[in-house]
């Protein structure tokens, strides 16, 4: 645990509140600033164990920081349980080897409409405040003669899901991916997603929600994209 004076010594080092304020506000107005997840070049240099352990002593810091009794029995195992949270579960999709492995079949049926799986399960979490991020994804493409098993598209929205996100980013994962394992520009996502950082904290508003979309190839068509929006309201 770090003592006062070493707290104190640490505060004195991070006083550049200029800089603070720029990053608050980025946060809070959820800019993203590239399309692809920023990691370091190490970022797999060390195991997923390691950085369990890691983890739970930096919020073990945190805790005690904020004046928890980490001896009380209901508080000592938070630090180790949220850091392996963060490795195994919430933040899984950081590491590539997480990635699912997706098989690509031919399409037997010759079905060449358009697919769409709607209302898929979305749990994410703000990049920006480390909060859940709530909803659902729709998911639509035309096939050019490769087709994937249905429970594929839910695991590729939940890969990309269970990273740090923003919205926008998590939408154009999801859709590069579809396109470059069906081998496809005709692939639509929308995301419809509830943010906890928007709904309870900030301005506190439990009714909005935020609406993302890709659409690529055929779903810039008007009718195409219009029978994609008929299936997803419907
Ligand atoms: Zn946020």
């Amino acid at each position: 645990m770090l003592n006062t004076v070493e707290l104190k010594r640490q505060l004195e080092k991070d006083s550049d509140t200029l800089v603070q304020d720029t990053i608050d506000i980025i946060g809070d107005n959820h800019i993203a600033t590239s399309k692809d997840t920023p990691l370091r070049p190490d970022a797999f240099d060390i195991s997923d164990k390691e950085k369990i352990k890691l983890i739970a002593a930096k919020f073990k810091d945190i805790m005690e920081i904020m004046g928890l009794d980490l001896t009380d029995d209901s508080l000592k195992g938070t630090p180790n349980r949220v850091a392996k949270m963060y490795i195994e579960e919430v933040f899984s999709g950081l590491n590539p080897a997480n990635k699912p492995d997706i098989k690509l079949f031919e399409n037997k049926y010759q079905y060449n409409q358009m697919l769409v799986e709607k209302n898929i399960t979305l749990h994410s979490y703000c990049e920006h405040h480390f909060v859940p991020i709530l909803g659902h994804a729709h998911v639509a493409y035309i096939s050019n003669g490769h087709v994937i098993g249905l429970s594929k598209i839910n695991r590729i929205v939940r890969y990309f899901a269970k990273r740090p996100q923003v919205q926008e980013r998590l939408t154009e994962q999801i859709a590069q991916e579809l396109k470059h394992i069906l081998k496809t520009e005709d692939v639509a996502v929308m995301i419809d997603a509830e943010h906890l950082c928007v709904s309870t904290r900030g301005i506190e508003d439990t009714n909005s929600s935020t609406v993302t979309a890709h659409y690529s190839g055929k779903f810039l068509e008007k009718d195409v994209k219009s029978e994609f929006l008929a299936y997803i309201q419907g």
